[in-house]
């Protein structure tokens, strides 16, 4: 008997994943994931990026949480379009699930789309949402060894931030061990070491986002 390989075929995720892609991109949407520990500062960067561009570009966030619409209240407050999705539970977000929120979201007025993630350095990584680019935020509090524990999202994105460099004085955090993790996971990853608090870096991170966006836009 002859046994059937399938090969290629497409995880129900990954197959709309593809379709929310196909979608961004006949609609010239830039879509960006954002994914992160708890309070390494996604909504942070999100909020800073949102200052630095509101001017050159429109921007929409959908905000993935367990619970609550702090976050999405967060962006609001900017006058920026948001929608939360609350995952009840599940701790990522999927490409259905952004599917869903997309019909609230105005893709005809929107030239970047900010994804946050549920806060979890394992498994979004697992779930492709249809996104241009993975944004990872590690922070300086997390400690320098987390490129070693949890090298699986490290691996896999296209951005690394850095945050809360403002706190490296009060902490012990080895930048060149921190770096050499990162480098032998990641070694062509775009590293931006920055503070949201003091807004030291964000510009450096700003421009190459907008630099990316008009490369693969
Ligand atoms: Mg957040
Ligand atoms: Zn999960």
């Amino acid at each position: 008997m002859k046994i059937q390989v399938v090969e290629n075929v497409l995880s129900a995720n990954e197959q709309i994943a593809l379709e929310n892609r196909r979608l961004f991109d006949e609609k010239g949407v830039f879509v960006l994931n954002f994914m992160a520990a708890p309070g390494a500062g996604k909504t942070s960067l999100i909020e800073r990026t949102i200052e630095a561009l509101r001017h050159r570009l429109r921007i929409s966030v959908i905000d993935g949480d367990v619970a609550s619409t702090i976050d999405a209240d967060r962006i609001a407050r900017l006058g920026i379009p948001a929608v939360q999705i609350n995952t009840g539970g599940a701790c990522h977000l999927d490409a259905n699930m952004v599917r869903s929120a997309l019909s609230k979201v105005s893709l005809d007025e929107t030239d970047l789309l900010f994804v946050e993630n549920v806060g979890n350095l394992i498994c979004p990584t697992g779930f492709a949402l249809g996104e241009h680019l993975k944004v990872m935020i590690a922070s300086t509090p997390e400690g320098d060894d987390k490129p070693y524990k949890y090298p699986g999202m490290f691996s896999v994105v296209d951005v690394l931030a850095l945050n809360k460099v403002d706190l490296l004085p009060l902490l012990e955090f080895r930048m060149d061990y921190f770096r050499r993790g990162v480098e032998a996971l990641n070694p062509d990853v775009a590293f931006f070491p920055l503070s949201c608090k003091t807004g030291k870096g964000v510009d450096e991170w700003v421009e190459w986002l907008v630099a990316a966006r008009s490369k693969l836009g």
